[in-house]
């Protein structure tokens, strides 16, 4: 914008974190400009909402649950009375049964028999008085707490599946991050003595009536009201510096119909980035020095499709969701979609199941042409007993690279370099999910935002902390303790 005396403010990316920081700003600064630069043609990354032939769809459900108060505040902004209220129901189905989710000691009885739970108290009192010493993988974590047996039957296969590799090369980080403190005798406790039940039961979630993209999408416009900019189909492809402050960043502005992509330099007195970590480091120019760009390269991502399937009847299920251990089938997950809002279809006498699987970029499945996934999920449906492989009557299928960070041996350390670098810059800050490397559901990604669009303002708040320190751990801070939490990988 011409004669604008307004301070430039460059944010990379236009999904929850990207978007948080230009609201943030826009609302708190008559002085400043922020100019959201979206590489796709959408906003809200990975929270976004698809849609296909007027059926909605998530990349996997994304449930509004937090206990960041600023984050519910903005929620309420923005959306106000598009939020619905969700009661939360979701099974395992494992070795053929569906266990009840969050676990209930009767039914799992039931499904698993009175030797296996026998089997599985036994192991839990041999952990107990002997556990590993060291707890430095996922898997010495959770036998830990949960026993051999436990973690044999609903942590190992699922864990596999979502993250490719032996829970034994999962740092226990992830585990202490998205498990509070729990244990299998507090979890059988409070199923006998019905503690805390009450809270359980009613748990429930709010949802944007339309997806979760609706909340970004009124997001957007709300910056531009008040303002800023969101340019959609504007990747970023160079980051400019000078020493250490960032000049400008290099966008290639894309369009739809295939035309050559047209290239801009923009200037910015400050930076906000939410591209993944690895690629923001090869986006530099002049390159970190060698040991940074070594560090960016050890980090690693778990890449995820949903295969959503239209189906010529009604919901086969009732759930939200449910968690594939099975290892017969390759499916993780199963969403009901009008389980989390009706709106979300066109048509009720219709059902709508994303089919979710956790894959790598290149491999066997993320390199399926769609036919191939539709038959795949069709078939792995029918194998389930949840539906007709011939009830299919329509598929949506979406590739999400970069959905997950990976917590392995090497992420750590190399974070460590990452993040002095980076904090060595005076005018740029990266924030959000993949911008931090850090398993973080849309209001850590939100909040690192809110910090990092105050700091710009004179304020000084450390956003690699954020989700890190125990005080930041709300998010599973379980009603009701049991071992559920170390399953939902989202
Ligand atoms: C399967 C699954 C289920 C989940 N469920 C939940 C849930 O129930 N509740 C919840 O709160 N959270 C959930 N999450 C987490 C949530 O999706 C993330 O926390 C959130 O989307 C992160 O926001 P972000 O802005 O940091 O990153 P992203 O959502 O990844 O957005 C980054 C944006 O940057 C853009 N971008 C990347 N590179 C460039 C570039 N070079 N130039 C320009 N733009 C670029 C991308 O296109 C994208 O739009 C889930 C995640 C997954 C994978």
């Amino acid at each position: 914008m011409q004669n604008d005396s307004r301070s430039p403010v460059v944010v990379i990316g236009g999904g929850p974190a990207g978007l948080t920081a230009a609201y943030e700003l826009q609302k708190r600064s008559a002085g400043h400009r922020a100019r959201v630069l979206e590489g796709s043609r959408m906003v809200g990354g990975i929270s976004r909402t698809e849609t296909n032939n007027g059926y909605r769809f998530d990349i996997g459900g994304h449930r509004f649950f937090t206990k960041v108060s600023e984050v519910e505040e903005m929620w309420n902004e923005v959306l106000g009375d598009d939020f619905i209220t969700v009661p939360r129901l979701s099974r395992i189905y494992y070795r053929e049964k569906f266990f009840d989710y969050p676990l209930k000691l009767f039914n799992a009885l039931i499904n698993i028999g009175p030797y296996e739970s026998a089997r599985i108290l036994l192991s839990y009192f041999k952990w107990q008085v002997r556990p590993f010493r060291r707890e430095e993988s996922f898997e010495e974590w959770v036998i830990n707490r949960f026993g051999g047996r436990l973690y044999m039957h609903f942590f190992r296969s699922y864990t596999h599946k979502v993250w490719g590799i032996n829970p034994r090369e999962i740092r226990a980080d992830w585990a202490a991050q998205r498990i509070k403190n729990l244990s299998l005798f507090k979890a059988v406790w409070n199923a006998i003595s019905g503690a805390n039940d009450t809270t359980s039961l009613i748990e429930e979630f709010k949802y944007p009536r339309l997806g979760p993209g609706m909340m970004w999408e009124k997001t957007a416009e709300l910056i531009k009201q008040q303002g800023g900019a969101v340019d959609l189909r504007s990747e970023v492809v160079q980051v400019n510096r000078d020493g250490n402050r960032v000049t400008s960043v290099d966008v290639k502005h894309w369009t739809e119909d295939g035309a050559e992509p047209v290239m801009e330099r923009v200037e910015g007195a400050h930076f906000v980035n939410t591209m993944a970590l690895r690629d923001l480091i090869h986006a530099f120019d002049p390159p970190p020095p060698p040991e940074v760009i070594k560090a960016a390269d050890k980090l690693k991502y778990r890449d995820f499709l949903i295969v959503t399937l239209v189906l010529d009847h009604a919901d086969p299920f009732a759930d939200n969701w449910i968690y594939i251990h099975s290892p017969k089938v390759k499916v993780g997950r199963i969403q009901n979609f009008r389980a989390w809002s009706k709106e979300m279809l066109p048509d009720q006498n219709t059902a709508s199941i994303g089919m979710e699987y956790f894959c790598q970029e290149g491999d066997g499945l993320w390199t399926m042409s769609d036919e191939e996934l539709r038959e795949l999920a069709a078939s792995e449906i029918e194998q389930l007993g949840l539906a007709k492989a011939s009830d299919v009557i329509g598929a949506a299928i979406i590739r999400q690279p970069k959905a997950y960070p990976v917590y392995d041996g090497e992420y750590r350390e190399a974070l460590d370099v990452l993040e002095d670098w980076i904090l060595s810059l005076q005018n740029f800050q990266t924030v959000g999910r993949n911008g931090l490397h850090r398993y973080n559901n849309q209001d850590h990604s939100m909040l690192s935002a809110m910090l990092a669009a105050r700091n710009i303002l004179g304020e000084r708040h450390d956003v690699w902390t954020v989700n890190v320190e125990r005080s930041y751990h709300e998010e599973f801070e379980l009603k009701k303790p049991g071992p559920e939490a170390a399953l939902a990988a989202e």
